[in-house]
């Protein structure tokens, strides 16, 4: 079809705000449901819903609005299973002499717009996505003649750069840039007081329909789908925010660490999806937090603490994405080659740590961030599980799994497979950490205190295996030292006895 000078707008499933600057100009907006952005990744069902539900929202209000919309729903399309493919049969089909689109978070999708646009001869303008704090010349000057990226520095940055939470004066306010002395703390024997009721999203009609297209289309894909109840719309993730704000950011700071069987919420926000999906700007949700603190409404620990995932945490994981990716996709620093055992999927351990955290995650899509990195994430650093099965099952699993935030978090943070450009050392520990910040092994039938016999906690046993190990690699590491020094108080036998422990459970 002969081309003219119609601009077409692709949106992605995680691009979903008119604020965004692409918006600025188009003449028609194109947005499609490809079973291969469900299937690169054994996508969970209740992710999938979540993206899906959100998009077709996302469309009808663009259409209430007059917008001249073409959305392809899942299996409208049958032979176009990627999103590239799909793309390039609708622009062959159509008149558009320009695509345009904002930067998508996953390196891959760019690849798949660049090569749909080649092949169908339509220019296509990527348009920086604003919806972050900061930008890839943010990140770049930030790394410009440093050893060594720490996310505290570049927070500082943010903060002095936005004006959040920082006195007249120049200074921090609080006086001080980071109040976790203050947080981490674990419950006491009896458990979380005063948790509110959450505020949650039951499926409306769009969403059912949503529902049952997925359960048809992803059948045997993990997840269920009769706890579906996420905000699927900014006015949704809004009165979510509100509730949040009133209810948990009190207690988020000092309980943040902190985990207990049956509650999979705690005090967390449980906006990231909503914010991945740009139902929310991170914007909003930063001076909601900051306003709760000048109101007198919540301290400064769980305030500063929260803002600092956000406008911390966040925008530095995907500036490491931006910077380092795509070789970032295939480090392995440790060497570790293990498959991902089985129980990832289904629960069905005798771990009850674990047990607990993948039977909330399968049923709700969420761990908190604790969960994900010191019990799943340690788990299978500990075990020596191959760091790209590790990260396509957090892809896979969780509502908010999006590749830039998740890959570093999953890769870097959790796996140490990059080698520190994220963290400072590996986070291990033995099950006494765990111990510490749950009830957990309460019901367990292993010891997190032992680590020989028949009720070793596999945690334990596989901690000192693991800093044996890798003993002369972590040597260099100041930060590993003192870990080192206790493994050198074991004897021979004691370090025989652990690996015998530890090859039997890695070929249980
Ligand atoms: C192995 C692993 C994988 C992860 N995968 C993802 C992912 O796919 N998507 C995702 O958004 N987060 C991911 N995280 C970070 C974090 O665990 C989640 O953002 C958080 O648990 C989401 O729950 P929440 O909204 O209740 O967060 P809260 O605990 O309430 O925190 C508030 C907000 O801060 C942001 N945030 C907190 N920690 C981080 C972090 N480390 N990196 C980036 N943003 C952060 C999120 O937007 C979150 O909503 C991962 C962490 C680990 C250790
Ligand atoms: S004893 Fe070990 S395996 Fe059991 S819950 Fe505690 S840390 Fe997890």
């Amino acid at each position: 079809m002969a081309q003219t000078d119609k601009t077409l707008l692709v949106v992605l499933g995680d691009q979903l705000s008119d604020r965004l600057r692409a918006f600025s100009s188009f003449d028609a907006v194109w947005m499609a449901e490809v079973l291969g952005e469900s299937k690169h990744v054994w996508s969970s069902k209740i992710r999938t819903t979540l993206f899906l539900s959100a998009m077709r929202h996302f469309a009808e209000g663009l259409r209430d609005k007059g917008v001249e919309i073409h959305y392809r729903k899942l299996g409208e399309d049958p032979d176009c299973e990627s999103l590239g493919e799909s793309l390039c049969s609708f622009l062959e089909g159509s008149d558009f002499g320009r695509v345009r689109v904002t930067r998508p978070g996953d390196h891959r999708v760019l690849g798949e717009l660049k090569a749909a646009c080649l092949s169908a001869g339509v220019p296509l303008e990527v348009v920086e996505d604003d919806s972050f704090y900061s930008s890839a010349e943010d990140f770049a000057a930030h790394r410009e003649g440093r050893k060594q990226l720490r996310m505290e520095y570049f927070y500082r940055e943010m903060r002095k750069k936005h004006g959040v939470l920082m006195d007249a004066d120049g200074k921090p306010t609080g006086g001080k840039w980071n109040f976790d002395a203050s947080n981490r703390k674990p419950f006491g024997k009896g458990g979380p007081e005063r948790l509110a009721p959450r505020l949650r999203f039951p499926p409306d009609e769009i969403s059912r329909e949503v529902i049952q297209d997925v359960d048809t289309a992803l059948t045997g894909h993990p997840g269920e789908l009769s706890h579906f109840d996420w905000p699927v719309t900014p006015s949704d993730a809004l009165r979510a925010l509100e509730s949040f704000i009133e209810n948990e950011l009190p207690l988020f700071g000092a309980y943040q660490d902190a985990m207990w069987s049956g509650e999979p919420y705690l005090s967390h926000s449980l906006l990231a999806s909503s914010i991945n999906l740009k139902l929310l700007d991170p914007r909003e949700v930063v001076d909601a937090a900051v306003a709760a603190y000048e109101s007198g409404h919540a301290p400064i620990e769980s305030v500063e603490g929260f803002v600092r995932q956000i406008l911390g945490w966040r925008e530095f994981v995907r500036g490491i994405y931006g910077a380092f990716m795509p070789e970032y996709l295939e480090r392995n620093a440790l060497g570790a080659r293990e498959p991902l055992p089985s129980f990832y999927w289904d629960g069905e351990t005798e771990m009850n740590c674990i047990r607990e955290v993948v039977t909330q995650t399968m049923k709700y899509g969420y761990a908190h961030h604790i969960q994900r990195l010191m019990v799943t994430g340690l788990y299978a650093l500990l075990h020596g599980v191959d760091p790209k099965e590790v990260h396509e099952w957090y892809l896979a699993v969780y509502v908010d799994a999006v590749e830039w935030v998740e890959l570093p978090n999953t890769l870097g943070m959790s796996q140490y497979a990059d080698g520190g450009v994220m963290a400072s050392k590996p986070y291990v520990a033995t099950g006494k950490y765990i111990k510490r910040m749950s009830n957990y092994c309460d019901g367990c039938q292993y010891n997190p205190d032992s680590r020989t016999g028949e009720d070793a906690c596999p945690f334990t046993v596989l901690y000192w295996d693991f800093l044996n190990k890798h003993r002369t690699s972590l040597k260099g590491n100041p930060r590993m030292s003192m870990q080192l020094r206790n493994l050198d108080r074991l004897s021979q036998s004691d370090l025989e006895g652990i690996g015998e422990a530890a090859r039997k459970i890695r070929t249980k």
